[in-house]
């Protein structure tokens, strides 16, 4: 047994624009999954490393899969880009207990959509509108730290309907100059694991340098964090108690 207790996190990032557009590159001159994971390091609990799309394997074998706890995921140009076997190696540890942090435009990712079993989809619109989150659970670790609300100066428009299953807790709902709302703090449980989906994130702003969005994700890798690693088994088990004779069971061999 290891006796290192820290939770250990892999920001995911898929590192693409930060190559292509100026405009984020120096917003995030180390990338957008360094920015995600440097106050994370802060934290002296966590274990934190990142991987990118472009790696062998997106930075995701199996190896780096088996010592992850919670797993971020930030992903926008080129989800078709992210292998089907790495998917279902991720999504497998997520029913195992992983926790998994979906930002932004990552609702859209492979990985989400096969765990929402849903179309995930939803409006939206560049226009620096202005996005208040309302903390509506308030008593939820998540949350643990906000206001009744916190504001970002300018963000890219999601909006509702959002195509996603009824979420088991709601933990923020955005509300936009423009007018529309939407759900962005969501979370659900699939097989032993965690899921929590969180909307602000947009590239060509600085929304990962704002405090209120790194809590949330700090708080969210220790809600996410797994209490047990179950593998997907379906065995065939004798009865704890004795039971009565059988009279079909000699005809059910012969099948
Ligand atoms: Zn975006």
């Amino acid at each position: 047994m290891s006796t290192d207790q820290r939770i250990h996190v892999t920001v995911w990032g898929e590192f693409r624009h930060e190559k292509q557009n100026p405009q984020v590159a120096a917003l995030y001159p180390q990338g957008m999954h360094e920015a995600i994971a440097a106050p994370l390091r802060a934290d002296a609990g966590l274990a934190v490393r990142t991987a990118t799309l472009d790696e062998p394997e997106h930075g995701l074998s199996a190896a780096v899969l088996d010592q992850t706890d919670v797993l971020t995921w930030w992903g926008h140009l080129a989800h078709a880009e992210v292998r089907d076997e790495v998917i279902a190696r991720v999504r497998t540890r997520v029913l195992e207990g992983m926790g998994l942090i979906v930002l932004h435009s990552a609702h859209y990712s492979k990985i989400f959509r096969a765990l929402m079993g849903d179309t995930c989809s939803l409006k939206w619109r560049e226009a620096n509108d202005k996005e208040r989150l309302w903390n509506v659970c308030p008593s939820h670790p998540i949350a643990a730290g906000l206001g009744d609300y916190f504001e970002l100066p300018t963000e890219e428009m999601y909006g509702e309907p959002f195509g996603i299953p009824t979420p088991d807790e709601l933990v923020f709902i955005s509300w936009f100059t423009g007018g529309e709302v939407f759900r962005s703090g969501a979370t659900w449980r699939r097989g032993h694991g965690r899921i929590f989906y969180f909307r602000p994130g947009h590239e060509t702003y600085p929304t990962y340098h704002d405090q209120n969005v790194q809590r949330v994700i700090h708080n969210a890798v220790h809600w996410a964090r797994p209490s047990v690693r179950i593998r997907d088994d379906a065995p065939n088990v004798k009865a704890l108690e004795s039971l009565p004779a059988d009279p079909d069971a000699a005809r059910r061999h012969e099948h």
